[in-house]
């Protein structure tokens, strides 16, 4: 479990020793007008956007299992329509990684870990067509992100001229690699 105390504990002394964070001016819209749809993947924690030499208040980042969209009005495809039509971002880099815990997994497996948890199949049932779907879609992370890459760039509510790029990330040494898509 975490030790909530030690975490508090560390954020005071964090806070005390960066004065300067509240001093740079910035704000909630990018200054290079960039969102990153990334894997929450532990191991790109802290590292993928100093790999790729952003700071703080430079880029959007989104994070989900598996750096997929679901559906055609997700929780991705929304947080990026914001950051379209009110932070001012005019490009969107997809970045998926190998060894994602997500192409490995299966719904079918899924499902058996959430009956050994104790759900109920009534319940397991109301998650059970779209995460067939989304989990078992696809299995090399290349894919994903070259599907994820044109769902996006045909996406009706983006406008003309915005720019949907693909990546992959090493996540244990960090390089990054460009995807023609
Ligand atoms: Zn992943």
């Amino acid at each position: 479990m975490i030790n909530i105390n030690k975490m508090i504990e560390h954020n005071k002394a964090y806070v005390a020793t960066h004065p300067e964070l509240s001093m740079k001016g910035l704000t909630s819209h990018p200054t290079k007008k960039l969102a990153i749809v990334t894997c929450m993947d532990t191991r790109l924690v802290g590292m993928l956007e100093e790999a790729l030499g952003f700071e703080r208040g430079e880029v959007i980042a989104i994070k989900t299992a598996g750096n997929s969209v679901t559906q055609p009005i997700d929780n991705v495809v929304q947080s990026l329509l914001v950051s379209t039509y009110g932070m001012g971002i005019e490009d969107v880099l997809v970045i998926g990684h190998e060894n994602c815990g997500m192409i490995d997994f299966s719904a079918e497996q899924f499902m058996e870990s959430m009956k050994a948890k104790g759900i109920s199949e009534d319940a397991i049932r109301m998650i059970e067509p779209g995460l067939i779907d989304w989990m078992d879609r696809f299995h090399i992370s290349e894919e994903n992100v070259k599907y994820t890459v044109q769902f996006l760039r045909h996406h009706p509510l983006f406008p003309k001229g915005m720019g949907f790029y693909g990546g992959m990330m090493d996540p244990d040494t960090g390089e990054f690699r460009y995807i023609e898509v």
